[in-house]
């Protein structure tokens, strides 16, 4: 057995001092290997948590995209809600127009259409269905001419809807007389608009109508009437305003200077009936395209003359002044262009009570010659202008004064100048007098 203390007999004895430094440096480099073990340790563990830390950053990275994404569903949700909410407001809005339009047809007393584009009934009122004895079922998706065995299909409304409608988007007041089987003659009048529902782009057509059968049939017994009366007027009028003249005649010469005085104010009388009697006779003649004119060439000046001086005896209190002239001759009826100018300042007398003025001015164009005559008088409100010249028409007075006359005269003076190819035209303002202005070719 070896004693391991023992040092074996030839071996060198290592000197003590070496020992302890070769003790020494093992144990430094135990102790190094150690550092180095664990900086090994400690760089793993900080790779580890780096990779951790990626890891984590990684996960960070898709939670963000995650939440992005999110917010970005909540946004879209967000719009859509937008717009459902705004399809809503708008379809409550579509019916609630809906409902006020079928308000509006249903109580109307006008017959009326909504036609497509292809002329087909959308819908019709109830006044529709009762007027025409029709049912709702025989009348929407029919073609309008389809209606009552064809007998919508005329020409006038083939024009009004086919032509006049796609140029000018609306027509108004088109009289068409229909035979209807079991209702007989009906006569209606149109009105007709195009429409474009603009949120859907459907193009529609609303076509309202009226019954003037009734109205007519009055307006023509109304007509017949008053041209019957006025030539049952003219025969006796004539003979009294003969006989009143030869009286005059006999007793121009009279000492009884009362009886002389009432023939002149009966002849004056008659001739107001005379006048009236014809402006009535004339009313039915331009009713019936039966007014007849002369044609003669004279000089326009002169006639405005004679006329402006005749009339001046009508009042005392107005004075007619005449300026210009047209050196201009005019081809047409001198009586009738003559009762132009009377008309007119009769007219400027009667409606301007307060005035002292009434001027009439003569001028010309190369092709016209031009008569104004303005008078200081009522005027006339813008509202009325157009109305005028309609048959009958007379401004309702509200200052209450009253002024006697029928409502014809303007429409037999516009008959006359446009018989005569001319204008005739006023221009006024309310309180301020009144300006009317004609026209009449130049004879060539
Ligand atoms: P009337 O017999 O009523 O005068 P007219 O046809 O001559 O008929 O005129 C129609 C209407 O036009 C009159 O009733 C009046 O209201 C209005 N009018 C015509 N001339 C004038 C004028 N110079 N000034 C104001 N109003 C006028």
């Amino acid at each position: 057995m070896v004693n391991k203390t023992q040092p074996k007999p030839n071996a060198k004895r290592i000197p003590r001092a070496d020992v302890r430094f070769g003790a020494a440096v093992v144990a430094r480099d135990i102790a190094e290997q150690k550092r180095a073990a664990d900086l090994v340790i400690a760089n793993k563990e900080l790779v580890f948590q780096n990779k951790e830390k990626e890891k984590r950053a990684a996960e960070l990275v898709i939670a963000n995209k995650e939440l992005a994404f999110q917010n970005n569903e909540k946004e879209k949700r967000a719009a859509e809600l937008v717009i459902a909410n705004k399809e809503l407001a708008f379809q409550a809005k579509l019916e609630q127009s809906l409902s006020y339009a079928q308000g509006i047809l249903g109580t109307m007393r006008e017959p009326l259409l909504v036609l497509d584009k292809e002329l087909r009934i959308k819908t019709a009122n109830e006044a529709f269905y009762m007027m025409f004895a029709i049912t709702e079922k025989d009348t929407e998706g029919a073609l309008i001419y389809e209606l009552k065995n064809r007998r919508w299909d005329t020409p006038r409304l083939r024009e009004a809807l086919e032509k006049i409608l796609p140029q000018k988007s609306s027509f108004h007041d088109l009289e068409i007389t229909f035979d209807f089987p079991g209702l007989g003659s009906k006569i209606m009048l149109f009105n007709g608009r195009r429409l474009i529902q603009s949120e859907v782009g459907e193009e529609l057509i609303l076509l309202a109508m009226q019954d003037i059968t009734e109205q007519t049939l009055l307006q023509k017994r109304n007509d017949s009437f008053m041209s019957m009366a006025s030539h049952e007027l003219k025969t006796p009028v004539t003979t009294i305003k003969t006989l009143v003249q030869i009286l005059q005649k006999q007793y121009e010469k009279s000492d009884d200077k009362t009886l002389v005085g009432y023939l002149m104010r009966m002849g004056q009388q008659i001739d107001q009936l005379t006048k009236l009697v014809t402006d009535l006779l004339d009313v039915s003649k331009i009713k019936a395209d039966k007014f007849e004119l002369e044609e003669k060439t004279f000089d326009f000046d002169p006639l405005a003359l004679e006329l402006v001086t005749s009339c001046q005896f009508l009042s005392l209190d107005h004075t007619i002044v005449l300026r210009g002239k047209t050196n201009e001759k005019v081809c047409g009826d001198r009586n009738a262009i003559g009762r132009v100018f009377t008309n007119i300042i009769v007219n400027a007398i009667k409606y301007a009570p307060s005035a002292d003025e009434i001027i009439v001015t003569l001028s010309h164009t190369k092709r016209d010659v031009c008569v104004s005559i303005q008078d200081f008088g009522i005027g006339i409100a813008q509202g009325h202008i157009d109305k005028i010249f309609q048959r009958f028409f007379q401004v309702d007075n509200e200052s209450g004064q009253n002024f006697s006359g029928l409502g014809i005269g303007l429409y037999i003076t516009q008959a006359i100048v446009t018989q005569h190819k001319g204008r005739i035209w006023v221009e006024s303002r309310e309180g301020q007098g009144s300006t009317f202005i004609f026209t009449f070719p130049i004879a060539v």
